[in-house]
C-alpha cells in the first residue's frame, strides 16, 4: 500500500472512530438527561396527586372519579393494596393494564420496557386510603415522544457524522500529498541525479521550516558534500595523471634512448640510468603520498591516544637536523605535554612542516610549543626563500608547488601540506602560513585543548 494511501486510511480512520465515539456519547448523554426530565416530570404528577389527596376529603365519596380528574393526558392511576390487589386503575389507554404492579412501603421510580417494545416511567409512592389501610399509588407513563425525540437525533447524527466523515477523508488526502511531496521529490532527484550525472538539489524554498523542511535541507548538505568530493576526486585523478605524466614521460624517453644507443654510446648510460633511478624514486614518493592522503581523508582512522608533543617533537628534530646536517632548536617553557592524538599522523604532518622548512631554507631553523588556555601551538620558522601572498594561499592545495624550478630539484610532490592540513584538520585544529618572500616563513599547528 502506498504511503499517501496509508496515511490517508490512517486518519480516516481515526476520524470515524473519533467521530463515532463522539456521536455515541451524545445520543446515550442526551437519552440519559431526557430520562431523568421525563421520570421527574412522572414523579411530580404523582406529588401534585398526593398533596391533593392529602388536602381534599371529597374523596372518601368517590376516590375513583377524584383521581380520574388527576390521570395523566398518556398515563395511567393504580392504587394497589397490601395484599397487592388492584383496587383502582384508572387509564385512557388498555395497554397500562398489562403492566406489573406491587405494593410497596417506601417511594420508587422505575422505568420498564412493555410488550410492544414501549417504555413506561412508573412512580410508585405509599398511601393512606380513605379506610385508613396502607396503598401504593403507580402512576405511569409512556415515554412515547422521548423515543421519537431519540430516532430523530438518532437520524440527525448519523446525517452529521457522515456530513463529517467527508472532511476527514480529504484531510487524509491532503495530509497524505503535503507528507508524500517532498519524499516523491527526494525520490525523482534521486533517481535523475545518477541517470543525467548531475548532482541536482531540492527546492525547498518557500517551504514552512518543519521536519519535512530539514529533511530536504539535509538532502541537500549531502548533495553539496557529494559534489564537492566528486569534484575533488575528479581534480585528485587529473592533477595525480598530470603530474606521473611527467616522470614517466622522462623515464620512457631514457629508456628509448638507451634502446637505440646504449650499445654505441656508452657515455649516455650512466645519465640515463641515474635519471630513471632518481624519476622513479619521484614517482615512488608521489604514490606513497598520493596514498597517504587518501588514507587521511578518513576521519575515522585516526587511533587517539596520550602522546607527549614535546618529546614527539624533539624525536623530529634529532632525525632531521641529523638528515640534513641542520641547526633546528626547540624553544618552549614546557617539559611536557601530555595531549590526545594519533601519534603517527600529528608526527607525520609535524615531520612534513619541519622537513618543508629544511628545504626551502638553508639556515637555522626555530620550533616553538606553547600552551594556552583552549589551544596549543607549535610554531615551525625557517629563514629561507618564503612565500608570496598567492603562494600562501595556494600551498595547501593539492600538487601545488610554490616554484616549480626549485621543487623539482628539491624533489616536492606538492601534496605534503595538503596531507598535514588533512591530519590537523582532522584533529580539530588547523595550520596558519605566515611569510615574507626571501626572508622568513612560520607555518603554526593550532590543535584545540
Ligand atoms: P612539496 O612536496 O612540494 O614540499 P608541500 O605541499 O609540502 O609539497 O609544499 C607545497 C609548496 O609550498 C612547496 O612546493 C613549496 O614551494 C612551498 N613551501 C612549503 N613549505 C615552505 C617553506 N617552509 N618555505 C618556503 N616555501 C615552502
Amino acid at each position: 500500500m502506498k504511503l499517501r494511501t496509508k496515511i490517508q486510511v490512517f486518519l480516516s480512520l481515526i476520524m470515524i472512530i473519533v467521530i463515532i465515539f463522539i456521536n455515541t456519547a451524545i445520543y446515550f448523554l442526551f437519552y440519559k438527561v431526557s430520562l431523568d426530565a421525563e421520570v421527574e416530570r412522572v414523579q411530580s404528577q404523582a406529588n401534585t396527586l398526593m398533596e391533593a389527596l392529602a388536602e381534599n376529603e371529597n374523596i372518601d365519596a368517590d376516590p375513583h372519579q377524584f383521581l380520574r380528574a388527576y390521570i395523566p393526558s398518556n398515563g395511567m392511576i393504580r392504587v394497589i393494596n397490601d395484599q397487592n390487589e388492584v383496587i383502582e386503575s384508572i387509564s385512557k389507554e388498555v395497554e397500562y393494564y398489562n403492566l406489573p404492579f406491587t405494593f410497596v412501603k417506601k417511594q420508587s421510580q422505575q422505568v420498564i420496557q412493555g410488550d410492544s417494545g414501549t417504555r413506561y416511567a412508573i412512580i410508585s409512592v405509599p398511601l393512606i386510603w380513605n379506610d385508613g389501610q396502607v396503598m401504593t399509588l403507580q402512576v405511569a407513563e409512556h415515554l412515547t415522544s422521548l423515543k421519537e425525540t431519540m430516532s430523530t437525533l438518532f437520524i440527525v447524527l448519523v446525517f452529521a457524522s457522515l456530513i463529517m466523515i467527508v472532511p476527514a477523508l480529504i484531510a487524509g488526502r491532503w495530509l497524505g500529498n503535503f507528507v508524500i511531496k517532498p519524499i516523491r521529490q527526494l525520490t525523482h532527484s534521486m533517481t535523475d541525479n545518477p541517470k543525467d550525472g548531475e548532482w541536482k538539489k531540492i527546492d525547498i524554498h518557500n517551504r514552512s521550516k518543519d521536519e519535512l523542511y530539514l529533511m530536504g535541507n539535509t538532502y541537500n548538505q549531502m548533495i553539496d558534500r557529494l559534489n564537492e568530493s566528486f569534484n575533488r576526486q575528479e581534480q585528485f585523478v587529473s592533477d595525480a595523471s598530470h603530474e606521473l605524466k611527467t616522470p614517466i614521460t622522462i623515464i620512457k624517453s631514457y629508456a628509448q634512448l638507451l634502446k637505440r644507443w646504449g650499445n654505441e654510446k656508452p657515455e649516455i648510460f650512466d645519465e640515463a640510468v641515474q635519471a630513471i633511478n632518481s624519476e622513479s624514486n619521484r614517482m615512488q614518493h608521489m604514490t606513497e603520498q598520493m596514498l597517504s592522503l587518501a588514507k587521511n581523508q578518513q576521519r575515522e582512522n585516526l587511533l587517539f591516544e596520550s602522546v607527549n608533543l614535546i618529546a614527539l617533537t624533539q624525536d623530529i628534530i634529532r632525525s632531521l637536523s641529523v638528515a640534513y646536517n641542520r641547526k633546528i632548536t626547540l624553544f618552549t617553557e614546557l617539559q611536557n605535554l601530555e595531549h590526545s592524538a594519533d601519534k603517527e599522523k600529528i608526527s607525520q604532518a609535524l615531520y612534513i612542516l619541519i622537513d618543508n622548512a629544511c628545504k626551502y631554507s638553508d639556515s637555522e631553523i626555530n620550533i616553538s610549543i606553547d600552551q594556552f588556555e583552549q589551544e596549543i601551538q607549535i610554531s615551525v620558522e625557517d629563514f629561507g626563500e618564503g612565500l608570496t601572498e598567492t603562494e600562501q594561499e595556494h600551498i595547501f592545495d593539492r600538487f601545488y608547488r610554490a616554484d616549480k624550478a626549485r621543487n623539482r630539484e628539491s624533489g616536492g610532490t606538492g601534496l605534503g601540506l595538503s596531507i598535514a592540513l588533512y591530519i590537523v584538520r582532522a584533529h580539530g585544529g588547523d595550520i596558519k602560513v605566515k611569510s615574507n618572500e626571501g626572508e622568513w616563513s612560520v607555518f603554526t599547528i593550532h590543535l584545540p585543548y
